[in-house]
């Protein structure tokens, strides 16, 4: 069981099951929704993302079609993504998640988007575009 919340806690969620597929996201998208180099995401299973209060307040952007990110309109923080071709899967912006997370990213995704300034480091692999197997 995982918790978690937005920036300044309107919005406060719970996690039930494990947090696959994590990945460090470089793509362009992604750096302008995290105003930062990369998005670490994860993938949980819908039935396992419970909103515990603040569900008014997460908004949603339909940043390409069929797929929305939604964050707090009060604070911005990024919290999940779906994707309306994969209704039993949420995209989870781990930064948002307080607990310790058991599970590990495994690889660095959309290299070849990656900030110029950005010099990606560690062991973990990396690939132009997604991981294999998604
Ligand atoms: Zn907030
Ligand atoms: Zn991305």
């Amino acid at each position: 069981m995982y918790s978690g919340s937005c920036l300044c806690g309107a919005v406060q969620f719970e996690i039930k099951g494990q947090i696959n597929h994590i990945v460090h996201c470089h793509c362009s998208q992604c750096r302008k929704a995290q105003g930062s180099s990369f998005a670490t995401n994860g993938i949980v299973n819908s039935p396992d993302f419970n909103i515990l209060s603040g569900k008014e307040q997460l908004t949603g952007y339909e940043s390409t079609p069929g797929q929305t990110k939604y964050f707090c309109k009060i604070c911005g923080s990024p919290i999940i993504s779906k994707t309306a071709a994969k209704p039993d899967q949420v995209r989870i912006r781990l930064g948002t998640i307080i607990s310790d997370i058991k599970e590990r990213p495994v690889a660095h995704i959309f290299t070849t988007s990656k900030a110029n300034w950005e010099e990606i480091t560690g062991d973990i692999p990396q690939y132009e575009s997604y991981e294999p197997g998604r």
